[in-house]
Order: structure tokens, then C-alpha cells, then sequence
């Protein structure tokens, strides 16, 4: 096999071996049902309880009732949403952002058409942060939810969800507050204990865990009506037998994520930082669609003015380098990224911007290597665009 160089690490990222490892035994040895009475099951359980404790340390959490464990992502979100709404069904009124994931955004467009709830989004400015000035006054007695990502999967950008929680618990003690944390997972710190937020989401296949494990804060006193409904499993908040096996290569990957968060994110914001400054230097046409300094260390999202993103994911991806136009949820659709239009990103530039995401196992070789042959794919393409003179003019601007 071609030799892959993966830069789509917030569409998912490798499974770490050592995380592999871990869940071996709990596929053919170790496989008993952790609710059964009798110690094979008894074992199972108590790595369960182990588990959970990883994660309560890992999300800052105060309990280890406050974390149960999930699919994915979606479900996460799917949980905490639809879990206090249907809770407390006599407040209608959401707010949430304009940049969330879909897993969020085509929940709240499906309980707006579908069952009459109100929902109002926040803007982000031009650089992709969060716009928190017209919360206050948002926020009514009627306000049942507000959520927001902790980092943006297509630009990086952290937002300031801790001070969200803030403003919506002054205005209204009352209102549930969600955070979407599964691009900060790994990345930044979670302290959630000392947030004022009542739900975040997690997911294990952005951490180098396997697809299909997710987990879920639920500050304890929360009142949450099961999404999957059932079993008593998970404090009776998800019912269906535990994955084993993947739970506890989610609390391996969590260990590994915190001992990777200092030095190595280090390292990888410095590959990212050199990724970027050398395509701005070797490429008249490209743009920063934002340069803030508050991302995640391994984010970057480049606009080409002028050529098809997709048309450059296609030359990558011969020369064996992944990436991204968008989130990989919406990849594959014609539509320009509603974060990039959010932020007003010139339309010269809104279908040929491209995301970069690193990982711990991107290293500089690769980054070398994509500095040497993206300027070749973009001058091949700028030459077919059909915007010569609009190309010509830019390259007289910036020579
Ligand atoms: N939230 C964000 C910010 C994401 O980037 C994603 C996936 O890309 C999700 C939620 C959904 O997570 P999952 O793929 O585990 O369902």
C-alpha cells in the first residue's frame, strides 16, 4: 500500500496500538456480561468502574455517576439534547451557534419543524470566534437549552463555553448548558467541574480510540430522560449491555491524550505553525481562513482563492496526503462550508479551502513532503482555473 500521509486527523485519527492492546483480552478472554452476578462477569465490571474513574479525571468531572458511556459523538449530543428537553417539555426556547457540528445543528432544525421548538444562533466574527455579546439578552425565562462547541472541527477555534455557562446561569439558573467537546478532547484540558456547564460530549475516535465510544458529563442533579430506554446499564441513562472492549480503549486513549498534552502538543502546534507558514509563503493564492491564536494546536484551514477545493483533495490524495474541504459529515456535499460562510470567508475562497488536521503520529518528514508538492498541485490547478486574470492580479499583489 502507497504510503499514507494522514492530515484528516479531526475526521478521525489512528488507533493507538497501545490502546489496541488493552482491549484484546475483552474481545475472547475476558468477555463475560459485567451485569452478570457471577465473578467472570464481576471482573468485567469492575474494569468498567475503572474506566469511568479514567474518564471522570479525564473530563475534570467532580463524581464518577457524572460520566456514562455512549456510541459516539452524535449520541452524545443526541443524549444530552433531547435528554433534558424531553425532561423539562414545557421550555421551547434554544440557543445554540451557527458553526456546530451537524450531529447538533440537524437535531435543532428537526425540533424546530418537527415539534415546535424555537431556536436562536449565535454569530462567529470573521476570525471563527465565538460572539458572545448578544447572549445576555437572549437568554428568557422560557430558554430550556444553550449549547456550543469547545472547539470548532473545521477551523480549530476554542470557544469560550466556560463563560457561556457563565452568562446563561446569571441571566437563568434554570437553563441546561451542553458543550460539544469532541474536537477539544485530547487537545486542550477539560476542567468541567469547574465550569458552570450541565452536559459535554465526548467521542473516543477523535482521541486515537476506536469508532463507535462516546461519553457524556451529565453534572449530577441534571434531570435526563434516556435516549435509548431499556436496562438499568449506565445509572439507567443508557440502557443496552456496555461495550467493554471499547470503553476501555477509551479510558487507555484518554491516559495516553493527557500524557500527550503538554510536550507533544507542543510539537504538534509547531508542525502545524510550519505547515502554515510555508504554504502562505510558496503560495501567492492561498489565504489563512483564520490565524487566531485560541485553536487547537493541530487545526489549520487554508483558502485557495480562485481553484475547487475538491480538485485539490483529489491531487493530494494521488500523491497519498488525506485532508478535507469541510467536516467529513458534510464532505462529499456541494455546499460550502456553513462555518467558513458563517465567518464571512470571501466567496473567491469559500470552495477551495481545505482543512488540515494533524495527530501525534504526524511527523515532520510529512510535513516536509507536503510543503514540497502542494505548491505544484496548486500551480497546476491555477493554471485550468478559469480565473486567469483575477489569478494574474493577485500575483502581481503579493510579488
Ligand atoms: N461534534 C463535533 C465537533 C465533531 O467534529 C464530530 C465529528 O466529526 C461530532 C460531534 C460527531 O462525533 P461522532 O463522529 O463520534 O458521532
Amino acid at each position: 500500500m502507497k504510503k499514507i500521509i494522514y492530515l484528516d486527523n479531526n475526521a478521525t485519527t489512528k488507533v493507538d496500538e497501545r490502546v489496541v492492546e488493552k482491549m484484546l483480552p475483552y474481545f475472547s478472554e475476558e468477555y463475560g456480561n459485567p451485569s452478570s452476578t457471577y465473578t467472570f462477569g464481576g471482573n468485567v465490571q469492575h474494569k468498567i468502574i475503572e474506566a469511568r474513574e479514567t474518564l471522570k479525571d479525564f473530563m475534570g468531572a467532580n463524581r464518577v455517576g457524572e460520566i456514562i458511556f455512549t456510541s459516539c459523538g452524535t449520541e452524545s449530543a443526541n443524549t444530552a439534547i433531547k435528554g433534558v428537553l424531553t425532561a423539562n417539555k414545557t421550555k421551547k426556547h434554544i440557543i445554540t451557534t451557527k458553526v456546530e457540528h451537524a450531529c447538533v445543528l440537524t437535531l435543532y432544525k428537526n425540533l424546530e419543524t418537527q415539534f415546535g421548538y424555537k431556536v436562536d444562533y449565535l454569530d462567529v466574527n470573521s476570525d471563527g470566534s465565538l460572539d458572545l455579546t448578544p447572549l445576555e439578552n437572549m437568554v428568557t425565562d422560557q430558554t430550556a437549552l444553550v449549547s456550543c462547541m469547545a472547539a470548532n472541527n473545521e477551523t480549530g477555534v476554542i470557544f469560550p463555553y466556560e463563560k457561556l455557562a457563565e452568562i446563561v446561569k446569571t441571566k437563568n439558573p434554570n437553563t441546561k448548558v451542553f458543550v460539544d467537546a469532541v474536537q477539544a478532547t485530547g487537545k486542550i484540558k477539560l476542567d468541567v467541574k469547574n465550569t458552570q456547564v450541565d452536559l459535554m460530549g465526548i467521542s473516543g475516535h477523535k482521541l486515537h480510540a476506536p469508532k463507535g465510544i462516546g461519553a457524556l458529563y451529565i453534572k449530577s442533579g441534571t434531570l435526563l430522560s434516556p435516549l435509548l430506554i431499556g436496562g438499568h446499564q449506565e445509572m439507567g441513562k443508557r440502557a443496552g449491555t456496555e461495550n467493554v472492549p471499547y470503553i476501555v480503549g477509551l479510558a487507555e486513549a484518554a491516559k495516553l491524550a493527557n500524557d500527550n498534552l503538554g510536550d507533544e502538543a507542543t510539537r504538534v502546534k509547531q508542525l502545524r505553525d510550519t505547515l502554515e507558514a510555508g504554504i502562505l509563503k510558496s503560495v501567492y493564492n492561498a489565504r489563512l481562513n483564520t490565524n487566531v491564536s485560541n485553536r487547537v494546536p493541530n487545526t489549520s484551514n487554508i483558502g485557495f482563492e480562485y481553484i475547487e477545493g475538491e480538485l485539490i483533495l483529489l491531487h493530494l490524495s494521488d500523491l497519498g496526503i488525506c485532508a478535507s474541504s469541510g467536516s467529513a459529515c458534510t464532505s462529499g456535499s456541494l455546499d460550502a462550508s456553513h462555518v467558513l460562510k458563517a465567518m464571512g470567508v470571501p466567496f473567491t475562497c469559500l470552495h477551495g479551502s481545505i482543512r488540515f488536521s494533524l495527530s501525534r503520529f504526524t511527523t515532520k518528514e510529512e510535513i516536509d513532503y507536503t510543503l514540497k508538492v502542494l505548491p505544484k498541485v496548486i500551480n497546476k490547478l491555477n493554471n485550468i482555473s478559469p480565473f486567469q486574470k483575477e489569478l494574474n492580479d493577485l500575483k502581481k499583489l503579493k510579488a
